[in-house]
């Protein structure tokens, strides 16, 4: 994987997305956002992060909440 986002390290939902029994469910978003140069800045976690506030641990990137 070449890009990266910055926030990576240490992001819980990446942990999620690349670490959980979710992995098959979660993996897309890895590859909408957090591997995607032209739309890594859209995810709603790294939008409240650039405000300098940690996200909810359960907010997808797509704005939605992590099903229970
Ligand atoms: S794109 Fe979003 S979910 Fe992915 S690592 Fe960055 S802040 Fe976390």
């Amino acid at each position: 994987m070449a890009f990266r986002c910055k926030n990576m390290q240490g992001c819980p939902m990446y942990n999620l997305i690349t670490t959980s029994l979710r992995i098959m469910q979660l993996q897309p978003y890895l590859m909408e956002y957090c591997a995607n140069p032209d739309h890594c800045r859209e995810c709603a976690r790294f939008k409240i992060i650039e405000t300098g506030k940690e996200p909810p641990a359960d907010l997808l990137p797509d704005g939605k909440k992590l099903p229970a």
